[in-house]
């Protein structure tokens, strides 16, 4: 996934390079806007923007440890690996274990980001240990199994 990711962003980078030293013979980027053709400068446009966006990806993917699996015992599937088509990863604050942003919802019934502002782990450490806000008589958020 990150080797893709990074082969993505090599190749997006030497078009983008190569289209605008094509067209201003000037190898700074800042002056590729600089070209006679609007449909170059399109083009430059959109190849800056998703090399911003592949950059922002290899960041937030070369944080998740390689090994790192859904906590979720139906997905259990590699983290880096299906991040894009699962809806990103999570890493719960409790117990530090991952999850996939869709799998973290369907899981622990609660979005991540609620979890977060009210301390709340997910469903495995809640389980084993729960949170003292728990204790002290919230709702329960993993519904009336227990
Ligand atoms: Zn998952
Ligand atoms: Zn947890």
């Amino acid at each position: 996934m990150l080797k893709n990711l990074r082969i993505g962003f090599v190749t997006n980078l030497i078009i983008f390079i190569a289209l605008g030293y094509a067209s201003t013979h000037s190898v700074n980027p800042l002056r590729f806007w600089g070209c006679e053709s609007l449909f170059i400068k399109v083009v430059l446009t959109f190849l800056a923007i998703s090399l911003f966006l592949q950059l922002i990806a290899i960041y937030v993917i070369s944080r998740i440890p390689e090994d790192a699996n859904c906590s979720d015992p139906d997905c259990g599937k590699s983290i880096r690996t299906f991040y894009f088509i699962y809806r990103g990863g999570v890493m719960c604050p409790r117990c530090k274990r991952w999850y996939h942003g869709s799998c973290w919802e369907r899981f622990n019934k609660i979005r991540y980001f609620d979890a977060l502002k009210s301390h709340l782990g997910c469903k495995i450490c809640e389980g084993a240990e729960p949170s003292k806000r728990r204790l002290f008589g919230e709702e329960s958020i993993f519904g009336g199994d227990s």
